[in-house]
């Protein structure tokens, strides 16, 4: 519930997306991102596949919450296409969306007190 607070903070919008870690390093915060597994449509051979190949970590330039800088980490997945073999990252819409309004991010006082709070918790 206060994971989704915080993606909802951070002006992501993606249902698809959940909160793995937040951690302090060297002044900034670090908020990893990762998505659940869904299927996705191959773009070759336009068949369904889930399973996956790999992973790789994407770094999303985040607001700035009360002059610290906050690092999004988004572990994006890589699929295999089981008919064709071709691999593919699945597509996030949120991202390309988020990188494009940046500038129209609301960063309040409450994204902080958000973050203090979850950080607080998982200490
Ligand atoms: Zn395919």
């Amino acid at each position: 519930m206060q994971n989704h607070f915080i993606i909802e903070m951070l002006g992501i919008k993606g249902t698809n997306v959940d909160v793995w870690e937040i951690r302090e390093e060297s002044g900034s915060f670090v908020i990893e991102l990762f998505t659940n597994v869904r299927k996705q449509k191959c773009p070759s051979c336009k068949k369904g596949t889930k399973r996956v190949h790999s992973y790789r970590n994407q770094a999303i330039q985040g607001p700035i919450v009360s002059n610290r800088r906050v690092q999004i980490s988004l572990r994006k997945r890589r699929y295999l296409c089981i008919e064709c073999h071709c691999t593919f990252y699945e597509r996030l819409q949120m991202v390309d969306h988020y990188q494009r309004c940046t500038s129209a991010l609301q960063t309040t006082a409450l994204t902080y007190s958000a973050i203090v709070s979850l950080l607080q918790r998982i200490d």
